[in-house]
């Protein structure tokens, strides 16, 4: 049987009001998905209230790509997670690897902003992945199950886990299917050792330069639970097609 499949896209630093024209798009993409599927697109915070308006009443999710971890106060710059929901944000993506390299996020920091986000009510993709000298070292899994034990919340409620290979993010490169479910193996085995059976309700997707050549191969591999898409989630051209290979 098809399995559950959560496609979601992080715009990163990309889009203007123009850009709602291609979240249309892909807003009945969403709909016309079968019920397995989830469609979410996290597009920079100056688009989340109006792609939110234009989302409302479909299966369209909208989300940010960061939250602070406080509700509120002297933070210039910032966006609380409650701020996000109130600008009709479902879900916030933590942990992204170009927050924690960018802005030298720590695994507590992550983890810090889940619980903010949780408690604001949004569901979490929680990110995790390796450096390419990380890799080379062989310590790939020691690195992602540090971010796991540090990055993760105490309940699996509203989790999702995306493995992103940094080395592959927005190079067009991959790591091997044999890897990629290597790695979705250890993380499953990693959730089921801390969660017990609530791990089954965590998706842990793949991210890292999915394209409509590669998904169908990735979201075929059994620990895949969809993918999180950032360059081929900026056009419905490319994203519709991952959509259909799920
Ligand atoms: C990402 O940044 O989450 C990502 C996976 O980017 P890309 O698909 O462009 O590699």
């Amino acid at each position: 049987m098809a399995k559950p499949m959560l496609i979601a896209g992080n715009w990163k630093m990309n889009g203007l009001k123009a850009s709602l024209d291609e979240l249309a798009l892909m807003k009945s993409a969403a709909d016309a998905a079968p019920d397995r599927i989830r469609v979410a697109i996290a597009p920079p915070f100056t688009l989340v209230r109006d792609a939110a308006a234009l989302a409302a009443g479909s299966r369209l999710q909208i989300g940010g790509q960061d939250c602070h971890d406080k509700a509120s106060g002297a933070h210039t710059g910032c966006v609380s997670a409650e701020m996000l929901a109130d600008a009709g944000a479902g879900f916030v993506i933590a942990g992204h690897s170009e927050r924690r390299t960018d802005n030298h996020e720590s695994d507590a920091d992550v983890r810090a902003k889940v619980i903010a986000a949780r408690a604001a009510g949004l569901d979490v993709i929680v990110c995790v992945g390796e450096t390419e000298a990380e890799r080379d070292a062989g310590a790939a899994e020691t690195v992602v199950g540090r971010q796991l034990a540090g990055s993760l919340p105490d309940s699996v409620d509203g989790l999702t886990v995306a493995y992103e290979p940094v080395w592959a993010i927005g190079t067009g490169r991959t790591p091997s299917l044999a890897d990629i479910a290597a790695m979705h193996s250890f993380i499953s085995q990693s959730l089921a050792a801390r969660f017990g059976s609530h791990a089954q309700r965590v998706a842990v997707l793949y991210g890292g330069s999915v394209k409509p050549g590669n998904a169908s191969e990735i979201l075929a591999l059994a620990d895949v639970g969809g993918a999180l898409v950032g360059g081929a989630s900026l056009k419905a051209a490319d994203f519709l097609p991952i959509i259909a290979a799920a």
